[in-house]
């Protein structure tokens, strides 16, 4: 996106080669949120006046401000800069399979709005003109030109080929990636990726994973996606499929047909519609109307002994799977996210009791095993994260 950045940037007085250093300053500002000129001159390898006019170009174009003069060490005063939070933003869009969510960032990582409408996920030229639209009112209601966005994170449940930018699930009879053409439709450009990888990049930005160099995210709900932080970055594998661990073989004996096509994988056998299976299998009386697994999770918040057994038996289900995956990865921390993270305790007890009786002691000493504190927003924060990390791309 360097051409978004020179397209935007007022560079009159600077030479274009000059436009990678200016957002390598940019960087420094976003890393540290704020800086002195002589920091920020050390930081770049620059000299101060070089230093100097590069925030005073940054500062013209609104990426940062000044604010003030630090203690000086005998010479003149330090002039110390922060970022201009009140500029330039990113947006983040949750393609969810029945709702659409928009959430606006800015440049100090924080979500300033957010806005949710039933949409259900479809793939159809409606849907995205839908989507566009959505965006468009959202920009218009916040008082936002599309060339204040620096970028749109995309969110998109199922397999997405990270390098064709193509969903091989959603969209698929379109003739250009959907990124693309959403990037058209918007003036803003796109970048895309699957949701429970971006919610675990949200969790390895700004969440419990935050100081984390390797770590599972787990999403239980309708389906079981993950997110594999690996070294400190998100793993994509060669296609950018990685981390279908919701497809694995699960070594169970009831011959569960899967979405994928393949039998008794995993996700039969752990997500919301399983828990409602072994629940009632066990004797919990489902309600006429609506999700049972929402009674289920509630009466274990009551104490309820079918429904706690339920949960505790998806959760020993999940920690006997685990134990494949922390034994390859070997990972710091374990975060639980989606609607069944809401079973709280009763789930993460079993999951770790499980791994505690079937896992190497080596890889489960300092393992932590936690709920997500970010919910429905570690989506949200990871696409806001990928936009950013794309923005400073070739730095
Ligand atoms: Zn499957």
């Amino acid at each position: 996106m360097i051409e978004t950045f020179e397209k935007i940037i007022n560079t009159s007085d600077f030479q274009a080669r000059s436009t990678v250093l200016l957002k390598r300053a940019l960087l420094a500002f976003y890393q540290r949120k704020l800086l002195s000129i002589p920091l920020l001159a050390t930081e770049l390898g620059v000299s101060i006046p070089t230093a100097g006019r590069l925030a005073a170009i940054l500062t013209s174009n609104h990426f940062v401000r000044l604010i003030g003069e630090g203690p000086s060490g005998g010479g003149r005063k330090p002039r110390i800069y922060q970022i201009d939070e009140q500029n330039w933003f990113t947006l983040a869009v949750d393609a969810g399979r029945e709702h659409l969510r928009i959430a606006l960032f800015n440049l100090n990582d924080q979500k300033k709005a957010e806005s949710i409408s039933t949409l259900p996920l479809e793939s159809s030229m409606q849907y995205l003109e839908a989507t566009v639209s959505h965006i468009k009112r959202f920009l218009v209601r916040h008082h936002l030109k599309p060339a204040q966005v620096l970028g749109i994170g995309f969110a998109v449940p199922g397999l997405i080929n990270t390098q064709t930018g193509r969903s091989l699930v959603h969209f698929t009879g379109f003739l250009r990636p959907v990124n693309d053409m959403l990037a058209d439709m918007t003036g803003i450009p796109v970048v895309m990726d699957n949701d429970a990888r971006l919610m675990a990049k949200g969790e390895a930005s700004f969440g419990k994973a935050q100081h984390a160099q390797n770590a599972i995210y787990l999403f239980l709900d309708r389906g079981v996606g993950t997110g594999l932080l690996v070294n400190g970055e998100i793993y994509k594998g060669a296609h950018g499929f990685a981390g279908e661990f919701g497809h694995t073989h699960f070594v169970g004996h009831e011959n569960n047909q899967c979405i994928c096509g393949q039998m008794d994988c995993l996700e039969t056998y752990t997500s919301l519609k399983a828990l409602e299976k072994e629940a009632i299998r066990m004797g919990f009386n489902p309600p006429a109307t609506g999700d049972a697994w929402v009674n289920i999770i509630e009466a274990s918040w009551r104490g309820d002994k079918v429904a706690m057994d339920a949960i505790a038996e998806i959760g020993r289900r999940l920690g006997l799977a685990l134990v494949n995956l922390v034994h390859l990865i070997d990972p710091e921390i374990i975060i639980i996210g989606g609607s069944l993270a809401m079973a709280g305790n009763v789930l993460t007890h079993s999951i770790y009791n499980t791994l505690r009786e079937s896992a190497m002691h080596a890889f489960r000493e300092d393992l932590r095993l936690e709920l997500s504190g970010m919910g429905q927003d570690a989506c949200l924060a990871g696409c806001h994260a990928m936009v950013m990390k794309n923005f400073f791309a070739n730095v």
